[in-house]
């Protein structure tokens, strides 16, 4: 049943070759009238508009010309010898990017022309769930290939550190050699909540050094100054499609007058009051049904007329796509040209998507299990492999023991994750479709999802969440029809429902029942906790 989930969605086909050339604008100039990316700060402003989520159209698959010489060997030699010179490893993440919003993944836009490059050359995965939509949780089950609920990074964002005595997949490939390399742009990936550990050298880029530019060029000093006797292990974290969405002119202004933006007109949104008043009172739900503050078009913005409008958003949106996408092409490119690809792995992926109206949730993630938030891009390049698609759902934490078998390391002891190095190497196994679990929610009564194939059953964690949503304890979704989750089959489809109830109340009973380490805390400056704030980040998550 897995197998077919998605089969056929994305119609293979054909980018004009030139639309994937010189994706990167790497060194050009930006237009006279460019404004520079501001910083992800705190918003100001006054109030945006419209509709709900978009399902996205079919777009075509690109073809690989102009491609990155990520292939070392001819076709005859595809497979790699054990003996074979270890692979480096280029880990990019995207903080807050929704799949559906890549050209590669079917969206409508020409958002993604450098990550659709890599993608023609890698193995795509169509369906890849994180298990805990926010950027701490999710990073912390990445790299320790974990849940939230086993390794305590979870509900409070503020308060949890990526445990110590856990083996992350950037410690297990440093104590086996390789120079390991970090740059992140989200401060809730800092070192005070212990993401550096494995690092051998790791930069937080928070506040104004936040943008896409920023990490980029780090990531190229990382690794003109790596030790060169050694392979090496770089993670780039980018940050830029985090509200506010605060693109370039040049990447906002296509997508406020196509087809899309046209279609989109509604009614205005309404907006936290303390846009208005700083004064006022926080709203209970200010991510529920309203702009969020912190979201709000920042005044310096002037040629965003309509403030309240949702489909504004969504074309900022996707513009800090296609911007972090121009960046992203810009360190491929400058590897590319240095011959450091041909012996690398390549991983693309994120933390997680962004609520853009579905579910009444606006500019924010986190709070459901919900597709929006919880279905990321992943794509992993192999220099020896094809390229193919996976239409079996994936979990993130896979990637951790993926990669280290690539590398033909062993596991963390406390994964939980499995290796996809056959769906690698020749597409998923029939035997593949295990059930992928996602956690959501800042409660202790936190929501829980399980997928599979094309089914997903949620369960809710506690009345007031269930209040917000359906009214209901449970809800089933057949993702492929109805992408967006808006049509609970619960009633309809008893049988399918009943069977994943007994697969998820078994999850769920264990996962309360977990003991995860007691948080510490985390003692931030007060400068620090302004940078978090500016991003959305309060004291409950
Ligand atoms: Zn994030």
């Amino acid at each position: 049943m897995a197998g077919s989930l998605m089969a056929g969605s994305l119609a293979a086909g054909s980018l004009a070759a030139g639309a994937l050339l010189g994706c990167s604008q790497s060194e050009a100039g930006r237009a006279p009238d460019d404004v520079a990316v501001e910083p992800k700060p705190s918003a100001q402003g006054a109030p945006p508009t419209a509709p709900r989520s978009d399902p996205g159209q079919v777009a075509p698959v690109p073809n690989s010309a102009q491609p990155y010489s990520v292939k070392r060997a001819p076709p005859a030699e595809s497979v790699r010898p054990e003996s074979a010179v270890p692979l480096n490893v280029l880990l990019i993440t995207v903080d807050t990017l929704r799949a559906d919003h890549l050209s590669c993944y079917g969206y409508s836009r020409a958002t993604s022309p450098c990550i659709d490059r890599l993608a023609a050359q890698g193995t795509l995965f169509e369906r890849c769930i994180v298990q805990w939509p926010k950027t701490g949780p999710s990073m912390a089950s990445m790299l320790s290939s974990t849940y939230g609920s086993t390794s305590g990074v979870m509900r409070e964002t503020l308060k949890v550190k990526v445990p110590l005595h856990y083996d992350l997949l950037p410690e297990i490939v440093q104590r086996s050699g390789w120079n390991t390399l970090g740059v992140v742009s989200n401060i809730s990936l800092s070192e005070k909540f212990q993401y550096d550990q494995g690092f051998d050298r790791y930069f937080v880029h928070p506040g104004a050094s936040s943008r896409g530019d920023a990490v980029t060029d780090r990531a190229i000093e990382l690794l003109e100054g790596r030790e060169p006797q050694k392979n090496f292990f770089l993670w780039a974290h980018y940050l830029d499609p985090h509200a506010p969405y605060v693109p370039p002119k040049r990447h906002i202004e296509p997508f406020t007058s196509d087809a899309k933006w046209q279609a989109g007109a509604a009614p205005p949104l309404p907006v936290d009051p303390r846009v208005a008043d700083p004064n006022a009172p926080a709203p209970e739900m200010n991510d529920l049904g309203m702009i969020p503050a912190y979201a709000y078009f920042p005044a310096r913005y002037p040629w965003v007329k309509e403030k309240d409008q949702l489909r504004n958003y969504v074309a900022a949106y996707d513009g800090d796509i296609r911007y972090v996408d121009e960046q992203i092409g810009k360190l491929l490119d400058w590897m590319n040209e240095r011959q450091l690809l041909t012996n690398t792995v390549i991983a693309f992926t994120a933390d997680h998507g962004e609520g853009l109206g579905g579910h009444d949730y606006y500019f924010e993630h986190g709070r459901f299990p919900y597709d929006d938030c919880a279905h990321v891009p992943l794509i992993v390049v192999h220099p020896d492999w094809q390229p193919r698609r996976v239409a079996a759902p994936v979990a993130l934490m896979d990637l951790a023991p993926t990669l280290l078998d690539l590398l033909g390391l062993k596991n963390g002891w406390q994964f939980e994750g499995q290796s996809l190095r056959t769906w690698l190497a020749a597409g998923a196994p029939a035997e593949a479709a295990a059930p992928v679990f996602t956690e959501s929610g800042y409660t202790k009564e936190f929501d829980v999802a399980v997928r599979r194939g094309k089914w997903k059953l949620i369960k809710i964690g506690s009345q007031k969440t269930a209040s917000l949503l359906t009214g209901k304890k449970y809800e089933l979704y057949d993702v492929e029809a109805d992408p967006g989750e808006t049509k609970n089959l619960v009633d309809e489809e008893s049988e399918i429902a009943e069977q994943l109830k007994e697969e998820l109340d078994a999850f769920v009973d264990s996962a309360y029942a977990k003991t995860p380490p007691d948080p510490e805390g985390v003692e931030l400056s007060a400068e620090e906790k302004a940078q978090m704030e500016a991003l959305g980040y309060t004291g409950d998550g």
